[in-house]
C-alpha cells in the first residue's frame, strides 16, 4: 500500500475516521487531506480503498467525487499495478449511482491533463448524473 496508518499528533483532528492517513511526500495534496479528514467534505462512502465525497461545485443533482486513498496523480499517470484500483473505482461509482436512484442516465468522467480540465492532480472519478446529459460533453 501507498499509505499507513499513523497516531494522531498533538492537536490534530482525525475527523470521524479516527486516524490520519499519512502519504509520504503527498502532504500539500488537497485530496490526500480530504481522505485524511484535514479538510472538511461531504463524505458520501468510504471504504479501505476509496474515499467518495460531494463536489463543492455540482454540474448535475447527483455530483460525487469516487477518489482511491492511493495518491495517483492521474490516469495518464497511473501504472498497470494500478488497473484493479481504477476499475474498483468504476464499480464504486455504479454502486452509488444505485442507491442515489440515477441509474436512468449517468457519466463517470475522468478529466485528464489541464487541457480536458483537470483541476486537482489526485485522480477523481467525477460520478454526475439526476439531469438530462448532453452528448458530445463540452
Ligand atoms: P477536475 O476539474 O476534473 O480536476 O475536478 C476537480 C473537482 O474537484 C471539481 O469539480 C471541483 O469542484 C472539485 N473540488 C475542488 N475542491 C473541492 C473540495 N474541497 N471539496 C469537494 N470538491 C472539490
Ligand atoms: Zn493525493
Amino acid at each position: 500500500m501507498h499509505y499507513r496508518k499513523r497516531s494522531l499528533w498533538n492537536g490534530e483532528k482525525s475527523g470521524e475516521r479516527g486516524f490520519c492517513y499519512y502519504f509520504s511526500g503527498m502532504t500539500d495534496c488537497l485530496f490526500c487531506k480530504i481522505i485524511a479528514g484535514r479538510i472538511p467534505s461531504k463524505k458520501v462512502y468510504e471504504d479501505d480503498r476509496t474515499y467518495v465525497f460531494e463536489d463543492i461545485n455540482p454540474q448535475a443533482p447527483v455530483h460525487v467525487l469516487i477518489i482511491p486513498k492511493k495518491h495517483i496523480v492521474g490516469l495518464k499517470e497511473a501504472e498497470s499495478t494500478d488497473a484493479e484500483l481504477l476499475g474498483y473505482c468504476q464499480l464504486v461509482a455504479a454502486k452509488i449511482a444505485r442507491e442515489k436512484g440515477i441509474e436512468t442516465g449517468y457519466r463517470t468522467v475522468y478529466n485528464v491533463g489541464p487541457g480536458a480540465g483537470q483541476s486537482v492532480f489526485h485522480i477523481h472519478l467525477h460520478l454526475l448524473g439526476g439531469r438530462a446529459l448532453g452528448w458530445p460533453p463540452g
